[in-house]
């Protein structure tokens, strides 16, 4: 504004509040547009105000304008002169709800500054959005005498505001809605985001955090220290009846400024983790289907090679005693010294000799290799689950409840799957034929698998048949041994079996009393069970 401009303005607004202003604003006014003031801070004061990037007015105490600034005139478009001792409202527009204004005129009245922000309309009718601040004047006596009004055009800044917002609730209805688990995690491993399928899946998980369950082990202690991982599978059982679930593991790193004040001058980041959980089970069935297809005609042919050298085995023991007898017969002849008359007998024995020898070379040279295994992770959820799959038809037929109890995610044991399989299998037969006796009324069969320590897992087999008396404990796991006499189809080389294998992954295997009074195989494996790329 020229400082005519101004200097007539002030004139004319001092000639109109003659009466209402006090006496000595008045002559400070007076003094500072005829230049005869004294002090300097009037001036400055006035300057300041004058010069201010905030829409600045005066009003009486009905809100009629008596001064408005440069800053008024380019936010309204409304000239200092234009708006002398018109109402304020003619900046008001009809969206500002009315319970504003009642607001804001309660809260003057009652001597407060009043703050809000609603909408005004320029001189050209344009709207814009007004962060508007009113203070009341007070004389000496505490009366109203003026308002001070100052407000600045919001509109970018509620755009912006907006924008952010309404990105931040498209984002955010995006990701509820996601048909993936979605989970966001701060630097000390909280949840600070989630979606509505991970809230389902933490009431699948009996309230526990799929975080934790997912993916503690793929993230290790310090989640921010991980690298970023994609298409992790994870294998989760819920237990009993229910199918298990697999999911596609993904861990992404996001960073964000912070917008706290003490980064403002220096931006500094802020890290997350980005966890996302796509449910393959569907797609996994369909391979499960497959893989047991061929697991089954596998452990068929497993069971070959083991009966055929079990029956090899049970034969080469057989022929061991007849054997034994003919040589401590050809002893005693021999120590009795020369006869002619025992050199027919010491030759046939010695060719009886040969010809056994012989025989149990040939039998030993005909025992089946089992077939060549790698190494592999394998989970041993997994492994009982298909055990267990492989035996559906005997619980049905024989009237078995299996009850299933899985630790919700075992991490991987390094190991052969078929032979681990095999051995889970002949456990799981062995609990079956127990319980299968006639009379015995309970027939339930109870699967635990826990991981108390980190590097060990432990498979507990409970089953309610008649339990293997504690004398009978150490010699189940010998070769030959077993308590139903030589009708069955084994000869007592199951459990050597299971012992072999057990061993062969470092673990260890228990016989106890199962809660039901029948039998209780503890099995321990770690998950080291065959180190990486070793053999055992
Ligand atoms: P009005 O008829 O003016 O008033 C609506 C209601 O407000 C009335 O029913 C009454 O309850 C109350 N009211 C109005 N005047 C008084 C009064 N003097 N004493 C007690 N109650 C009263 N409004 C804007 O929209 N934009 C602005 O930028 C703005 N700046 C202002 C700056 C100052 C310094 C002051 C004092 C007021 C300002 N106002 C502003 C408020 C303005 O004066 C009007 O009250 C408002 O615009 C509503 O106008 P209206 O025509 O819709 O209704």
């Amino acid at each position: 504004m020229e400082t005519e401009n101004w200097v007539e303005t002030v004139r004319s607004f001092l000639e109109r509040s003659q009466d209402s202003l006090p006496a000595d604003i008045h002559s400070l006014l007076s003094e500072a547009i005829d230049g005869t003031y004294t002090s300097l801070l009037p001036r400055v004061f006035f300057e300041a105000v004058q010069q201010s990037a905030v829409a600045i007015s005066i009003t009486d105490t009905r809100a009629n304008i008596l001064y408005a600034n440069p800053a008024f005139t380019s936010i309204t478009g409304y000239e200092a002169e234009e708006v002398m001792g018109r109402n304020e409202s003619i900046l008001s527009d009809k969206r500002t709800p009315k319970k504003i204004y009642e607001n804001l005129w309660s809260t003057l009245l009652g001597k407060q500054p009043w703050s809000d922000t609603l909408i005004n309309r320029r001189k050209n009718g344009e709207r814009y959005v007004a962060s508007l601040t009113i203070a009341p004047v007070l004389n000496h006596q505490g009366e109203i005498t003026h308002f001070l009004g100052m407000h600045l055009d919001v509109t970018e800044e509620h755009r912006l505001a907006r924008e952010v917002e309404n990105n931040r609730e498209l984002v955010e209805s995006v990701v509820e809605a996601a048909p993936v688990v979605i989970a966001l995690l701060d630097e000390s491993g909280q949840v600070v985001l989630q979606n509505r399928a991970y809230r389902e899946l933490r009431d699948l998980m009996g309230g526990i955090e799929p975080v934790g369950k997912l993916w503690s082990h793929l993230l290790g202690d310090n989640p921010l220290s991980c690298e970023e991982f994609k298409g992790y599978e994870v294998r989760f059982d819920p237990g009993g009846a229910a199918a298990p679930r697999w999911f596609s593991c993904s861990c992404t790193r996001v960073d964000e400024i912070d917008t706290s004040a003490d980064s403002f001058f220096e931006p500094m980041d802020q890290s997350y983790r980005l966890l996302v959980a796509m449910d393959i089970s569907d797609t996994k069935k369909g391979q499960e289907a497959v893989r047991m297809n061929a697991l089954r005609a596998l452990m068929a042919e497993e069971e070959l090679v083991q009966s055929t050298r079990e029956t090899l085995a049970g034969a080469i023991y057989q022929l061991q005693g007849p054997m034994n007898l003919v040589a401590a017969a050809s002893n005693m002849i021999e120590r009795r010294g020369a006869s002619v008359s025992m050199d027919n007998l010491r030759r046939v024995l010695r060719e009886a000799m040969d010809a056994g020898a012989e025989a149990m070379n040939r039998l030993s040279a005909c025992m089946p290799e089992f077939l060549a295994e790698a190494v592999v992770p394998v989970n041993l959820n997994e492994l009982i689950h298909d055990a267990l799959a492989l035996n559906t038809e005997k619980f049905l037929a024989n009237g078995i409840l299996v009850e299933w109890n899985p630790t919700a995610v075992l991490p991987a044991v390094t190991g052969r799957e078929h032979r681990l399989c095999g051995m889970l299998n002949q456990l799981i037969e062995n609990a079956i034929d127990a319980m299968s006796e006639r009379g015995r009324k309970l027939r339930e069969l109870t699967i635990t698998t826990t991981q108390e320590d980190d590097d060990v897992i432990t498979i507990l087999i409970d089953d309610t048949g008649p339990g293997i008396p504690e004398e009978h404990r150490f010699q189940v796991f010998q070769p030959f041994y077993t308590s139903k006499g030589m009708k069955g189809k084994r000869a007592g080389m199951g459990l050597t079996m299971v012992q072999d294998v057990v061993s062969e992954h470092s673990g260890s295997i228990a016989i106890a009393t199962s809660p039901g009074g029948g039998c209780r195989m503890a099995l321990t494996i770690p998950l080291q069970g065959i180190p990486d790329g070793g053999e055992s």
